[in-house]
């Protein structure tokens, strides 16, 4: 499936529904440059945390947005994207509860969703990417070809999110799980600023009940219908 036509998948969605895992997948089956948008904000917030940024104040906001540096890089030894903030690999530091606990509400802020935007539409200038996020089929890049929706139970996503968390820190609670992803959920659906929203062209993918080998052959027959078009 990897001639010569490459096209621009995007996957948005609820947090913790999988769509990392799905566009993971699809990224390596198409030979694909996978982009982890969530991380971006997950980095920016991770830098206004450490640098006691008063993010209510837009001067400040612009000011240390001109500080950050954000880069994707890829690790031979792990075979994945890793994040770097201003030269420094953060890719695990920023899974960290602190960070979603105010990703979602600096995410909010125009001048921070300006400024990620901007990036992320210059990396998709010569297609073959897959990008997972939250506006990415809406804003991003509303003229993709093909755009994926994707939802799960909510009691499987706040399991799946405490499995992944509770091994890194065995002290996390699934009440602390549960109430992150509702408030996330909320901030990202009901923000002024590009608002979580399903695309009126996105194709819903369901992963309740799905093996990964499931999700990824439904995802590769819309892909396949996409590049035959
Ligand atoms: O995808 P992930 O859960 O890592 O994203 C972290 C947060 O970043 C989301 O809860 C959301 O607030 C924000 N985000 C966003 N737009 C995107 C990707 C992520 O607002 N395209």
């Amino acid at each position: 499936m990897s001639g010569r036509k490459k096209i621009i998948i995007t996957i948005d969605g609820w947090s913790s529904c999988g769509k990392s895992t799905v566009a993971k997948q699809l990224a390596k089956e198409l030979n694909y440059v996978y982009i982890d948008s969530g991380a971006m904000y997950r980095a920016i917030t991770l830098y206004f945390l450490r640098n006691h940024i008063d993010w209510t104040a837009t001067e400040e906001v612009n000011e240390a947005l001109s500080n950050i540096q954000l880069d994707f890089r890829f690790n031979e030894h792990s075979q994945q994207t890793e994040m770097y903030l201003n030269d420094e690999n953060v890719e695990y530091v920023i899974r960290d509860l602190v960070v979603a606990e105010k990703v979602s509400e600096i995410a909010a802020i125009r001048e921070v969703r300006n400024f990620a935007v901007a990036q992320q539409q210059a990396m998709g200038k010569k297609k073959g990417i897959v990008m997972d996020g939250r506006d990415i089929g809406t804003v991003v890049f509303p003229q993709a070809e093909l755009k994926i929706f994707m939802t799960a139970d909510n009691t499987v996503r706040v399991e799946r999110r405490f499995r992944e968390l509770y091994e890194k820190n065995p002290n996390v609670t699934i009440e602390e799980v549960k109430n992150n992803l509702e408030m996330r959920d909320y901030i990202d659906s009901n923000r002024e600023v590009s608002p979580l929203r399903q695309a009126s062209d996105a194709l819903v993918l369901d992963n309740s009940k799905l093996t990964m080998e499931q999700q990824l052959e439904i995802a590769l027959s819309w892909v396949k219908e996409r590049l035959l078009a």
